[in-house]
């Protein structure tokens, strides 16, 4: 019997793979193949809706390079000449490889050798013949812009085309910290925002939802805009700003604390987004 691969299920393991794993992703609207360097599911941030099951504060281990090139071509020649498509019963119209996306169970960024990671996989997906048309994406949360190592792949990534989703979500200190458990300043994730847009198309993400009357209220989505404003000021690039919600369990201790939100309320708040000139889209 065929294995269903559904929009919900973001199983880590579900190809039977270390570093790769498959998900029909609801954003990109097809196949994305996630890579995940953090397989201690360690993070340096705790966000209250994280999915990753007993996360640890941390950073990705040492990569094996030689099974991560090996996993990839596996993969990819699967899903290019293979059954993949066919064994997980995807429909035909999600049939394609939408993205190669950086994404893992912890910030991928505190791998050693960043780099050298992106730039493998860019040559190998271009080998196979993914990119260019296939997206490659690094999913991160920003805080590691000042390594050197983060900025030398944001290069490699922009040299295949890539590009970073910087997390934001929130635009106040004391909402960072509710949400992600970190203590970035205001200083801070601006000067790592502009050093992560000057070297790799950025665009920002943003997770809405309601957490104890806290986060999202009216100045929350006022402290968001005043700090579009001061991008805008700082002359920073951002593509463009994904707002979206809640649709997997958090396996965080405020799980049952969080609710979504109104999906009418994030259109209002990205109608102001667009109001102030940024391209914005919603997803719930
Ligand atoms: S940054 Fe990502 S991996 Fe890290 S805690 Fe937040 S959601 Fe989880």
């Amino acid at each position: 019997m065929s294995q269903s691969l559904s929009t919900t299920n973001h199983s880590r393991d579900i190809a039977g793979l270390k570093y790769i794993y498959p998900v029909m992703s609801r954003r990109a609207g097809g196949l994305s193949i996630g890579i995940n360097f953090n397989t201690n599911n360690a993070c340096n941030w705790r966000c209250i809706y994280c999915q990753v099951p007993d996360l640890q504060r941390g950073s990705a281990p040492a990569m094996d390079f030689e099974l991560l090139a090996q996993e990839l071509r596996f993969f990819l020649d699967q899903v290019l000449h293979g059954n993949f498509f066919d064994q997980y019963a995807v429909p035909s119209e999600h049939r394609l490889i939408k993205d190669i996306a950086i994404s893992g169970n912890g910030e991928p960024t505190s791998l050693p050798d960043f780099d050298k990671a992106v730039a493998l996989i860019g040559k190998i997906a271009t080998q196979a013949g993914v990119f260019p048309a296939a997206h490659f994406v690094l999913i991160s949360n920003g805080s590691l812009m000042h390594q050197a190592s983060t900025q030398a792949g944001l290069q490699a990534l922009a040299g295949f085309g890539g590009e970073v989703w910087f997390k934001l979500d929130s635009g106040s200190e004391a909402g960072r910290k509710l949400i992600n458990n970190s203590v970035q300043s205001q200083s801070r994730l601006l000067a790592n925002l502009k050093v992560a847009s000057q070297l790799c198309p950025t665009k920002l993400q943003s997770c809405m939802l309601s957490f104890r009357k806290q986060l999202w209220i009216a100045s929350e989505k006022q402290a968001y805009l005043q700090l579009l404003d001061q991008i805008k000021k700082q002359d920073i690039a951002i593509e463009k700003i994904m707002l979206y919600g809640i649709a997997r369990q958090s396996f965080q201790p405020e799980a049952a604390e969080l609710k979504k939100m109104d999906l009418n309320e994030m259109q209002d708040f990205a109608a102001d987004i667009k109001a102030m000139g940024f391209d914005v889209s919603v997803s719930d």
